[in-house]
């Protein structure tokens, strides 16, 4: 059995879960996700004091990170400074950061062909959700707008998301057929190196939803993400539980929202969270969903 084309309609929805999530201590006393999901500078010896980088083109920006160990490249730094000290007069870096987020990557949305879209790494998510292009793309637009809140979003990127590890685009992108381009070349979402410039992300625009449970919480990671995608006679479904490693399966069916809701509660309360895993994903949509799981 295949699903007919048009079957899965597009739509998106935010919910919260009863429970707080699990505590972090902070200066400020914020509830804050655990020190993992942060984006910690990666371990270097001590070495030169951090500089404050400022490339003026792609060639300049890659060079400079391969110049500077433990260097970081910063699109609008909304995950960057979550894991930067806290200091008398504000946060601040302990390593090297290259601003990439005034370098040329092209058009925030741009047509590609064959109907798919190229979003630029470093544009603003507000920009993105806000293209004429994205407009009949109900559930990118669905995505962004699940993501923080207006003023986030303004500065926030695409590419800051995918790179920062535990960021909602990844499930969004294990769902969706996509391309990653590199300052090396396309890669895909699994093999992008760690020390890559994101540089554009192609989308297949298709029907899909998505369905995220967060917390009640000044910021935290979502408990549960779903994202369902609509593609050659299935759904590719995408899980992911409270930053664990995403989960794919593939159903013949075309589930309400009710279903969905029902699959993102069972895996709130039901999966173990250190033994998430593809195979949890798919049992619980075979029994949830009643439908048969590739
Ligand atoms: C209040 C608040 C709420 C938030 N809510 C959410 C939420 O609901 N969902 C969610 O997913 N996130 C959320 N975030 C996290 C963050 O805002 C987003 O993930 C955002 O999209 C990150 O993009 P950025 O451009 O700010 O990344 P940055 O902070 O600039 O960078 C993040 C990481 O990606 C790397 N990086 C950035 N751009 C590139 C590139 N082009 N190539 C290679 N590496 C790159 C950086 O080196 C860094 O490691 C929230 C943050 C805050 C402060």
């Amino acid at each position: 059995m295949s699903l007919p084309p048009g079957s899965a309609r597009s739509w998106s929805r935010v919910r919260f879960w009863p429970r707080k999530p699990p505590r972090c201590k902070t200066g400020s006393g914020t509830i804050m996700p655990e020190p993992d999901v942060l984006c910690a500078p990666p371990a270097t010896a001590a070495g030169p004091a951090p500089q404050w980088l400022s490339p003026t083109s792609i060639a300049e920006a890659v060079q400079m990170r391969a110049d500077h160990a433990g260097s970081q490249f910063a699109a609008g730094m909304t995950a960057l400074q979550l894991g930067w000290p806290e200091a008398p007069h504000g946060s601040r870096p302990e390593t090297t950061v290259i601003d990439i987020s005034r370098l040329d990557m092209g058009p925030a949305v741009m047509q590609q062909p064959g109907g798919w879209l190229r979003i630029a790494a470093n544009a603003p998510l507000e920009q993105v959700r806000r293209d004429p292009l994205t407009a009949r793309f109900d559930a990118l637009r669905g995505l962004i707008d699940a993501i923080a809140a207006t003023g986030v979003r303004g500065l926030a990127t695409l590419g800051g998301n995918l790179c920062w590890g535990t960021g909602d685009a990844a499930v969004f992108c294990a769902a969706f057929e996509t391309r990653l381009i590199t300052a090396q070349g396309p890669v895909t979402r699994e093999a992008l190196p760690p020390d890559a410039l994101l540089l554009a992300v192609d989308i297949r625009p298709a029907p899909g939803f998505i369905e995220k449970v967060g917390f009640r919480a000044a910021f935290s990671p979502a408990r549960a993400l779903l994202v369902g995608c609509e593609g050659n006679g299935h759904l590719r479904l995408a899980a992911r539980l409270q930053g664990l490693p995403v989960a794919v399966a593939t159903v013949t069916c075309a589930p309400s929202p009710s279903d969905i809701a029902a699959v993102a509660d069972a895996l709130c309360v039901g999966a173990a969270p250190d033994s998430e895993d593809a195979a949890i994903l798919r049992a619980l949509c075979a029994g949830q969903l009643g439908a048969r799981v590739a």
